[in-house]
């Protein structure tokens, strides 16, 4: 793997003028822990580059979402990556990202309500590195996070917080509070915060849940005794 980064790495350096990421980086899976490495020009415009970076570990999350919607719970994911960058050459730099965590809704399965997939993910860090302060890490979560997850993200000292599809009843970065304005955290108030990534995706997913288990709520048979009992009632 080692070898690979090492690889990869030069022939990025050595190929930055059209600063596309390249299509290997993009394949690889999220099975393990991996360290992956780009290397990008200075003083470029990034904007694309960092939304193409976001996408691909919120496709990630999203794996994540996915399995707990498997097992009912809703379908929400987060995983936290440690981000660093180091200067390589003249007017090149190399930055590395690390997922060093995963996690997954898991209220119902723990019967704990704080399991929210944001909380297990940032539990996991810092087990990961052996340090509750995550300077310089990014949490990945599919759905705006609440005010206990927000809450938590800031304890933690999580640099940068990407999130996909807005909560209408929880979020607390600004659809349902902006908790970051109206209770500053003493010692971190400078959390960067990008939502809206794969906004789509991560929405439909809930969607698609919720409509599902409206679906299962009543067996087949209930559900024609209701419309026999309806149908009664009709003159
Ligand atoms: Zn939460």
């Amino acid at each position: 793997m080692m070898l690979l980064i090492s690889l990869l790495s030069i022939l990025l350096i050595s190929n930055t003028s059209s600063l596309r990421l390249p299509p290997l980086w993009i394949k690889l899976k999220p099975q393990n822990h991996r360290t992956i490495s780009i290397s990008i020009p200075k003083g470029l415009k990034r904007e694309e580059e960092l939304k193409k970076i976001h996408e691909t570990f919120m496709d990630l999350a999203l794996i994540q979402a996915q399995e707990a919607g498997k097992r009912a719970e809703v379908p929400i994911g987060a995983i936290v990556v440690m981000e660093r960058e180091k200067k390589t050459m003249e007017n090149h730099y190399e930055k590395t990202f690390q997922i060093i965590s995963k996690g997954q809704n898991e209220v119902e399965t723990l019967k704990d309500a704080s399991a929210h997939a944001e909380m297990q993910s940032l539990r996991s860090a810092a087990k990961s590195i052996h340090n509750w302060r995550l300077h310089n890490a990014t949490l990945y979560t599919t759905l705006e996070p609440c005010p206990m997850c927000l809450s938590a993200a800031q304890a933690f000292r999580i640099s940068k917080l990407v999130y996909g599809a807005p909560d209408l009843r929880l979020g607390a970065v600004e659809t349902h509070i902006n908790l970051l304005e109206i209770a500053r955290h003493p010692f971190h108030n400078t959390m960067e915060v990008v939502g809206g990534i794969r906004k789509e995706e991560c929405g439909k997913i809930m969607v698609d849940f919720f409509r599902e288990r409206r679906k299962s709520k009543y067996k087949v048979g209930e559900i024609k005794g209701i419309e026999d009992a309806r149908n009664s009632k009709k003159p």
